[in-house]
């Protein structure tokens, strides 16, 4: 869709409490052009509310849960991957970005509760969005707008079943 892979490993999800967390960041990386969401737990109700809207609103997008994550980062790197981890404590997004612009196969981790500290060995870069407390959710976005610097908001979902036509006032939609 966007001429890279992008997807998103999501670890430290809990059911009982991170639902609408993790169906919101896939659901952020899926506008801003991620092409699936690992999630390393299990979760149905998560995977079927993220097929609901990709199946709707069109595009392809995955989501895969019972995923082991030190697994799904090791095939990564040996399909060629780079991994990047969004942490408050990495490296700046404005002072690595464009190291990172150029790879074509990107995986980007976001956790949930604490981070087990071997991720950030494991992973090519530590990115910070900036060094304060936030969301796996803002972070996710803020980073995929810089690495897509602004593109992604006139990126394709093909096969849409509906679709908005933007209006200053007033919703609009279109079935197709
Ligand atoms: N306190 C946890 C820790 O130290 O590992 C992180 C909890 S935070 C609510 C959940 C996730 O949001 C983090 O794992 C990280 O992926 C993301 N996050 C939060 N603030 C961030 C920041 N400033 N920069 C990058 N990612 C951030």
């Amino acid at each position: 869709m966007t001429g890279k892979e992008v997807a998103i490993l999501r670890i430290g999800h809990r059911p009982e409490r991170d639902q609408r967390v993790t169906t919101h960041v896939a659901l952020t990386g899926r506008a801003l052009g991620a092409s699936g969401m690992y999630l390393a737990a299990s979760d149905k109700g998560v995977v079927e509310s993220v097929d609901d809207v990709a199946d709707r609103w069109g595009g392809k997008f995955f989501c895969e849960d019972n995923v082991k994550w030190r697994v799904c980062i090791r095939d990564w790197k040996a399909a060629g991957g780079k991994v990047v981890h969004l942490t408050m404590y990495g490296i700046n997004l404005p002072d690595i970005i464009s190291e990172i612009r150029p790879c074509e196969k990107l995986l980007v981790v976001v956790g949930a509760e604490k981070v087990p500290g071997e991720m950030y060995g494991l992973a090519d870069y530590n990115v910070a969005v900036t060094g304060q407390p936030h969301s796996e959710i803002s972070s996710l976005a803020l980073f995929l707008d810089h690495l897509y610097e602004g593109t992604e908001f006139s990126h394709p979902f093909p096969d849409a079943k509906i679709r908005i036509v933007p209006s200053k006032a007033g919703k609009q939609t279109e079935e197709l």
